[in-house]
C-alpha cells in the first residue's frame, strides 16, 4: 500500500513537473462511426455487397468489359478459359471479405491445383490456390502476395471446404510527376489467422522479373482471376476506407 501511494505521488509530480495534463493527449477529433457488425462474416451495415448470389452479377463484367460467363448462382464459379472478371465499381483503400473454395476433386499439382487470384486494383494479386498438402514456391502459395510475400503460416483448409480471406489494403500513392509517393500495404487474415501483417508491395504483380510501380488511377476495379481451375467464390463484400 505504501509503495502504491509513493508511486501515485511520484506520478503526480512527473505530470506536474512538465506542466502537462492528461486531457492534453485525449483525442476527441474523430468520433468513430457506429457500425452494426454482421453475424459472423455477413456484411456489416456499411459494406458494399459485391456478390451474395446471381442477382449481384450486374456488379461485374469480364475483364474485356463483356458479360460474365462464370457459373453464377448462390456461388460464383470460374468457367475455365472464359477469362477473369472485374467489378464495375473502382476501389482504392479497402477492407475486403471474400470466401473461396478449391475443387473437392484434386486435379493437377503445384500452381495448377485450384488456382485463382484476387487482384486488388486489378494489379496486386492475393494468391488463391489449393495449398493443402500441395507444395509450390512459397511466395506463390495461398495467401501469398504473389511472388512478393510468403504467408506467415499455411492456414489452408482441405480442398472442397470454404475458406475466407479478410484483406486490408492501402493503395499506393503517386506524385504529380508520376513517381511513387507511398507504396501499397496489405494485411490478410485467412480463416481467422493472420498470414500477412501490413506487408509492403514492391509494385504490381508480375509473373517474370521484378515488380515496379507505375503511376495509375487512385481507384481501380477489383479483379478475380481465371487460371483454368473451377474455383468458387461467395459472400464477397467490401468497405471503402
Ligand atoms: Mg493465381
Amino acid at each position: 500500500m505504501k509503495k502504491i501511494i509513493t508511486f501515485l505521488i511520484l506520478s503526480l509530480f512527473v505530470i506536474n513537473s512538465h506542466g502537462q495534463k492528461p486531457a492534453e493527449t485525449e483525442d476527441w477529433s474523430r468520433k468513430p462511426e457506429v457500425v452494426t457488425p454482421g453475424k459472423c462474416t455477413l456484411p456489416p451495415s456499411d459494406a458494399i455487397v459485391l456478390y451474395a448470389g446471381a442477382e449481384d452479377l450486374g456488379k461485374w463484367t469480364n475483364v474485356k468489359d463483356g458479360p460474365v460467363n462464370w457459373k453464377a448462382g448462390e456461388i460464383l464459379t470460374v468457367k475455365p478459359k472464359s477469362g477473369g472478371i472485374k467489378t464495375i465499381q473502382s476501389f482504392g483503400d479497402v477492407q475486403l471479405h471474400i470466401e473461396w473454395r478449391s475443387p473437392e476433386i484434386i486435379e493437377g499439382k503445384g500452381q495448377g491445383r485450384g488456382n485463382s487470384g484476387i487482384f486488388l486494383m486489378s494489379k496486386y494479386e492475393v494468391q488463391v490456390l489449393d495449398s493443402y498438402e500441395n507444395e509450390t514456391y512459397y511466395n506463390g502459395q495461398a495467401g501469398s502476395l504473389y511472388k512478393q510475400h510468403i504467408p506467415l503460416v499455411n492456414a489452408c483448409r482441405p480442398p472442397g471446404n470454404w475458406q475466407a480471406y479478410d484483406i486490408i489494403f492501402t493503395a499506393p500513392r503517386f506524385k504529380d510527376d508520376g513517381s511513387l509517393d507511398s507504396p501499397a500495404y496489405v494485411t490478410i487474415i485467412h480463416n481467422g489467422v493472420l498470414i500477412q501483417n501490413h506487408v509492403e508491395l514492391m509494385g504490381p504483380t508480375v509473373f517474370i522479373g521484378k515488380p515496379k510501380y507505375k503511376s495509375h488511377p487512385e481507384k481501380l476495379p477489383l479483379m478475380l482471376q481465371d487460371h483454368n481451375n473451377p474455383v468458387s467464390y461467395r459472400n464477397i463484400w467490401i468497405r471503402n476506407l
